[in-house]
């Protein structure tokens, strides 16, 4: 694989895990009320952002009403309003918004991917459908390592996942593996790697992750990336 766009365009064309490939196409044939008018992407939903990035946002997987629907990530759902209103606070997004692949908002020096590329029923990918998925971010994490200095990973099962793509990717990870947390800060071989809860509706709805908390971490890591933050 020798370019994130051709591994984008592979990305979106596969079909490994026949759960995910049957529930992405179902939800976008039953479609949510509120979307009956759409032309969902019912595909998996390859990563966004430049291929030159110096920082990475590993989140868990696509929503089934959001990414799912609009074939971008966090595009389309209440995870992304958060998500792409603090990376436009802090700087790093061309817009506070994000409703549709062609809305025009670019990312600055950020990419943003997951370790499961298809919406799960539930938002709950099962181990195997984790692992068979890897593949696809071990090559993401290859292609963007000579610019790649900061990774903020959303969530536990984000960094559970992460952790051993770095290691097959070639970055040394320490034994015992670092555990998950708000604000862990570990250094990886030439980048550092960020803990943040996800910004899924269930932590910002009760406050366990606030605007401010979240406009922090995405704030302290664009500055181990070396991009302007404000
Ligand atoms: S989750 Fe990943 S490995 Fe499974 S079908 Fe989707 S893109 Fe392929």
């Amino acid at each position: 694989m020798d370019s994130l766009a051709l591994l984008d365009d592979r990305v979106a064309g596969c079909v490994a895990c026949p759960r995910l490939v049957a529930w992405r196409e179902e939800v976008g044939r039953t479609k949510r009320a509120a979307f009956q008018d759409w032309d969902y992407w019912a595909r998996p939903v390859p990563g966004f952002g430049p291929a030159d990035a110096p920082l990475l946002i590993i989140g868990l997987a696509p929503a089934a009403h959001g990414g799912n629907r609009t074939g971008r990530m966090f595009t389309g759902d209440r995870s992304g309003d958060v998500l792409y209103r603090a990376l436009y606070d802090v700087g790093l997004a061309s817009q506070p918004t994000s409703v549709s692949i062609d809305d025009g908002l670019e990312l600055h020096g950020v990419r943003i991917t997951a370790p499961v590329h298809c919406a799960p029923p539930e938002n709950k990918p099962t181990p195997g459908e984790r692992d068979a998925c890897r593949p696809w971010l071990v090559q993401e994490l290859k292609l963007l390592r000579p610019t790649l200095r900061a990774v903020v990973v959303l969530g536990a099962f984000g960094w559970q996942a992460a952790l051993p793509a770095f290691a097959e990717a070639g970055w040394t990870v320490p034994r015992p593996r670092p555990a998950f947390g708000h604000g862990t800060r570990v250094p990886l071989d030439g980048l550092d790697l960020f803990g943040c809860f996800h910004v899924s509706q269930r932590n910002t709805f009760t406050g366990k992750l606030t605007p401010e908390m979240l406009r922090a971490v995405l704030r302290t890591a664009g500055e181990a990336a070396g991009l302007p933050v404000k």
